[in-house]
């Protein structure tokens, strides 16, 4: 086909490419965004099939190509079936690893058939050969601390890690600048994977399992960096072009993350909450003869005749999968005349929009969803907030105390609605790893249990009462 053709479908690609990311800012917009993304990626592989290059490989290159579309695609939709939605962040490692080995495997391939490579060509090589396999097996060593397989969740920490960490950077530059030099000698590039593969490794063990999700939001960026360089091997625009909002997008989505958790990438990266958590004594201090139990009944009665309720949900409605129950407890409250909003802070959860997604999974209405700044103000006119299976996000500490590892994290502020209620199994810290005075303040009532049957008996009991 006509290069000029085939660029000119890249453009359209990459067009909707932009319409996608930006369909998916909004929730509303984003199962329309979510099809101008995958159409865009259709014309892009056709159109790269039908390139001269390949086609001119005759018919056993697309019998490969084809046996290997086969074989992914089952794999892919088998994946995306059955994977469970706080199992989100594991998926996406993975994905990111393949997008990472798949570059420097690519570029890899270029230089051992290419006999006279540009130095363009060998420069992004290189690129491809390092950031390709550092996202590789850091995307891979991400994977298996979500999973708990093979390392610890928490951070793997040694001394002179980052000196180590330092030295083979510069090996690995080092042989990338032989590989420019004598692209003939393809051991060089061998080296380069190795150390940077290490180097990979080396990069993700500090990082705790909690903070995974925004390492992997990194390795996003990194796979698309990778992307990117292989474009510029290949020559290939519509590459270069994805790699790139890939890589952009992704180092967005860290920052974003890191800003609502008050952590600075490089304290996210060495592990650093680690070694701030709370201890046992702390959390004594905190509710010693302060929290108050309560009962399903008690929070019924409790609920009668309230005017305005709070719903926050946190990683334990994840856990627990009580979306649905929830939702029928809002239209419960909502029957009898209660005006029922949520407040998703950006962080609850394990992945950003995390409580987004449960909730349009539950068919919760969009315009009931408040994000954080929106419902701060309104909780001095709330009657009751009910938080369900959060903790770090409803932390007064992070306002209040400068000493707290949270200090500064921007919290939903239910402390200062007329009741809480806390639906959760014990007292035990959430991700952050420390108490939470929120549990033993006089207007907080703790409603122990599993989130899901704990909502379910309170259903119960608003409908016994009413
Ligand atoms: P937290 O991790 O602070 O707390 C979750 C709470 O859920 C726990 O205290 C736990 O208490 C409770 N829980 C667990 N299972 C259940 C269950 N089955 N039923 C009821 N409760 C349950 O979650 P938050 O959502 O408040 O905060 C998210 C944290 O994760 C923040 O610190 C954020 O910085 C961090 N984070 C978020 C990311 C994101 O992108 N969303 C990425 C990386 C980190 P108990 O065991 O007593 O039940």
């Amino acid at each position: 086909m006509d290069t000029v053709l085939i660029d000119l479908i890249y453009l359209v690609a990459s067009v909707l490419f932009i319409l996608g990311i930006r369909g998916l800012t909004h929730p509303r917009t984003a199962v329309r965004g979510n099809l101008f993304g995958a159409t865009g990626m259709l014309l892009a592989i056709v159109a790269t099939l039908l390139d001269q290059q390949i086609f001119g490989a005759g018919m056993d290159a697309f019998a490969w190509i084809l046996a290997g579309v086969v074989i992914g695609a089952a794999i892919g939709a088998t994946f995306a079936l059955k994977i469970e939605l706080t199992a989100m962040p594991e998926m996406v490692a993975l994905l990111n690893a393949f997008g990472g080995g798949a570059s420097a495997l690519v570029a890899g391939a270029v230089l051992v058939s290419d006999t006279d490579p540009s130095t363009q060509t060998t420069i992004a090589t290189v690129a491809s050969g390092i950031i390709g396999s550092v996202t590789f097996w850091g995307s891979l060593v991400a994977f298996d601390k979500l999973r708990g397989l093979l390392l610890p969740d928490r951070p793997v920490i040694f001394p002179a890690q980052q000196i180590l960490n330092g030295v083979l950077a510069l090996t690995a530059l080092g042989l990338g600048v032989m590989v420019v030099t004598e692209p003939a000698n393809t051991e060089f590039y061998v080296g380069v994977v190795v150390v940077a593969s290490l180097l990979g490794i080396l990069l993700t063990i500090p990082i705790g399992g909690a903070d995974m999700p925004v390492a992997i939001a990194l390795l996003n960026s990194y796979s698309g960096l990778a992307a990117a360089s292989t474009g510029f091997v290949l020559n290939n625009n519509i590459l270069i072009i994805t790699g790139s909002l890939v890589g952009a997008s992704g180092i967005i989505l860290t920052m974003i993350m890191c800003k609502a958790m008050n952590r600075s990438l490089i304290n996210v990266l060495v592990g650093a909450i680690a070694e701030s958590g709370g201890s046992q004594s702390d959390a004594d201090e905190v509710y010693a003869g302060r929290v108050k139990s309560t009962s399903a009944e008690e929070v019924a009665m409790l609920l009668d005749g309230v005017r305005r309720v709070v719903i926050v949900p946190g990683y334990g409605l994840a856990v627990s999968q009580a979306q649905h129950q929830v939702r029928d407890l809002a239209t419960l409250l909502e029957s009898q005349g209660v005006e029922v909003e949520y407040a998703i802070h950006p962080v609850a959860g394990r992945m950003p929009g995390h409580m987004n997604v449960l909730m349009a999974e539950a068919d919760v209405e969009y315009d009931k969803l408040k994000e954080m700044d929106a419902i701060n103000p309104s909780f001095e006119q709330t009657d009751v907030s009910i938080v369900i299976g959060a903790n770090d996000i409803v932390n007064p500490d992070a306002r209040n105390d400068p000493s707290s590892p949270i200090a500064g994290m921007p919290i939903l502020n239910v402390d200062q609605s007329r009741t809480v209620i806390v639906i959760k199994r014990s007292l035990s810290p959430g991700f952050a790893g420390i108490p939470n005075p929120l549990f033993a303040a006089d207007n907080a009532l703790m409603l122990f249990g599993d989130g899901k049957q704990a909502v379910l008996d309170l259903v119960a009991a608003v409908k016994d009462a009413a």
